[in-house]
């Protein structure tokens, strides 16, 4: 299903929608396990990276797999989409809409503003034909996610979101209030470090900029990038079993359970799973040296993965249950 249905129950209902990337089959199973067995609406996400390295029409059928296994497992009517994560053109779009994506993001938010608009509305004009939904981003976020990559961000200007939704028309729109790609959202220097743990304490969401976005759009559906929190426990895993994470920090998870209030209605996940499947994979390596079956380290990842999209869909996002 495309997004349209989703996000408007989302925002009405106080919670949003998770976006879990996935390029593999341990993956793919661990994500529709936890949403199947939290009666959750998903979003399976596709990026550039995902189609070059897992190809893109495995990742299509796998996702269509994907809704007989949610099946199999009792989910009756599950509720998935599959998603292009970060579309960088009009092309790679159409083929996606071609092959059977039921939502893209054109991500034209590095280029200049009326560029960014006539792109991203030749991607709506296109897409709207087959029904599939479009998410657009305004807006630059910092950080290093597969292909997409900035050294600075600059916050989303709200005086600008009326005239972009208006303009594109875009279904969603992901915008930049202090989320950040990757493993690493914050140096050292914007942080600051909690006296007692000596951690890491990342700079507060500019909850400011999102309140005066939804005033300008009331009731329209928002998008936050970047959402990894990061868990402390599988960065230390992984550093415990022979890793080197020095100081890679995360958006507090309070701070997302705030957002899933408000218009925010869906929220990309994928540096927390890669996270967990390193940590667990490392575990097994350095307790069983002589381990060569790859369903032995492959399974406990999955587990871990599992673990940790339930934990995000109930205790972070609040869908469980919206798809019943
Ligand atoms: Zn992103």
């Amino acid at each position: 299903m495309n997004t349209r249905e989703m996000f408007a129950k989302a925002i009405k209902g106080g919670y949003a929608i998770p976006a879990f990337n996935f390029n593999n089959m341990e993956q793919l199973q661990a994500i529709i396990k936890a949403a199947a067995e939290t009666k959750s609406p998903v979003i399976l996400q596709v990026s550039k990276g995902a189609r070059n390295y897992a190809n893109q029409t495995l990742l299509r059928y796998m996702a269509q797999g994907a809704v007989e296994y949610a099946k199999e497992l009792g989910w009756e009517h599950p509720q998935i989409c599959l998603h292009l994560d970060h579309g960088d053109s009009f092309e790679l779009c159409k083929s996606c809409v071609d092959f059977g994506f039921s939502s893209v993001m054109i991500d034209a938010s590095s280029l200049p503003y009326e560029e960014n608009i006539a792109l991203t509305k030749k991607v709506v004009d296109y897409a709207h034909q087959y029904d599939v939904t479009v998410e657009a981003e305004l807006g630059v976020l910092a950080g290093v996610e597969d292909e997409v990559s900035s050294a600075v961000s600059h916050y989303t200007k709200p005086e600008e979101v009326v005239d972009f939704a208006t303009r594109t028309g875009c279904d969603s729109l992901a915008i930049s209030i202090g989320t950040s790609h990757g493993a690493y959202k914050f140096t050292p220097e914007q942080c600051t470090r909690d006296p007692k743990t000596g951690k890491l304490v990342p700079p507060p969401l500019a909850f400011d900029v999102l309140d005066a976005i939804m005033e300008q759009l009331p009731g329209f559906p928002i998008v936050l990038h970047g959402s990894s929190s990061v868990p402390q426990e599988y960065v230390d895993m992984i550093n415990q079993y022979g890793g080197k994470l020095p100081d890679a920090v995360g958006i507090p998870e309070e701070q997302l359970r705030k957002a899933s209030e408000s218009a925010v209605c869906k929220i990309n996940i994928d540096s927390d799973s890669r996270l967990a499947f390193t940590a667990a994979v490392r575990k097994v390596f350095a307790e069983k040296p002589g381990e060569f079956d790859p369903r032995k380290y492959c399974g406990p990842a999955r587990d871990l993965m599992e673990e940790l999209y339930k934990h995000k869909i109930i205790n972070v996002l609040g869908s469980s249950g919206k798809a019943e």
